[in-house]
């Protein structure tokens, strides 16, 4: 028998506790080494986009070093995100521009851009530590590794979208030697980054360098990807993700809207959904 004060190393609570927190310090020290990953999200008011919102935040909190930078298709920053964002418990930053009604064909593209002219704006004169920007529209389904796909990029990195452009997932043909040679789709294959919003993540050093490269709100449909990626990298210089762009990580998913037909006054309107 163990005489008290005599506990095995494990057994010891102080030793546990050490033990713990250390491990604790550990993970808080690759956190910080690891690129921090720039998720710039567009959102607007519905009745669904608290749940979509939910839906992202649940996948997000799993990911280490992500900053979710929101931006709100209103003129002003509305409440129900205000404090969504904050009870979120994660790190974010939130902004707001309202697109202008002869804006209509690129939806969430001045959003995107208030997202980029944030991290100019607060990395731009500094060498900030390394970090990676990707868009991620508050509807579609994220699987976790496509996190630790994209945060080694090192220019612009590449990978299939399901559920766009007519087809179960879009892809990208690659050469023997890896590197991108076409674009597998069926819709307008001549565009020159045939390519979802979902399927790209640019290194943030490479924002920062090409200040001029914005998403063109004018963009004709399918144009909005290509009108910033044509100003920040060439084909032969795209990074295939996601086992040379054979498996997929990310789902296009549209939410349905939600009927409320039998509801006219029913329900408490102080209730937020
Ligand atoms: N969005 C926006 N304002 C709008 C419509 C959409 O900010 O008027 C956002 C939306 O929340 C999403 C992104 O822009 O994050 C793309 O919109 P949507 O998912 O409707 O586009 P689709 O899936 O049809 O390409
Ligand atoms: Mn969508």
């Amino acid at each position: 028998m163990e005489a008290a004060g005599c506990k095995s190393f494990t057994e010891n609570p102080f030793w546990r506790f050490a033990t713990y927190f250390s491990a604790l310090q550990i993970r808080q020290a690759e956190a910080t080494r690891l690129p921090t990953i720039f998720t710039i999200t567009p959102t607007y008011t519905r009745l669904e986009q608290k749940a979509e919102l939910t839906r992202m935040a649940s996948t997000l909190l799993h990911i280490q070093a992500l900053h979710w930078i929101v931006v709100e298709d209103s003129v002003n920053k509305t409440a129900l995100v205000s404090s969504f964002l904050v009870k979120s418990g994660l790190p974010f930053t939130h902004l707001a521009v309202k697109t202008p009604p002869n804006v209509t064909k690129s939806r969430g593209a001045l959003q995107r851009n208030l997202g980029l002219k944030w991290l100019r704006d607060k990395y731009g004169a500094s060498r900030p530590a390394e970090g990676v920007v990707h868009f991620a529209d508050d509807d579609n389904t994220y699987s976790l590794d496509i996190f630790q796909e994209m945060r080694d990029t090192k220019m612009v990195s590449v990978w299939p979208v399901a559920f766009v452009g007519g087809l179960r997932y879009e892809s990208i043909d690659l050469d023997s030697s890896g590197k991108v040679r076409a674009w597998k789709v069926k819709y307008d294959p001549g565009r020159p980054f045939a390519i979802d919003m979902a399927g790209f993540a640019v290194k943030l050093d490479l924002i920062l360098e090409k200040q001029q490269a914005w998403f063109n709100p004018y963009a004709k449909g399918g144009y909005q990807e290509s009108s910033l990626l044509e100003d920040l990298v060439m084909l032969e210089e795209l990074e295939p993700r996601a086992d040379n762009c054979t498996k997929i990580l990310v789902w296009h998913t549209r939410t349905e809207h939600p009927s409320t037909g039998l509801d006219r006054g029913f329900t408490d309107l102080a209730v937020e959904v």
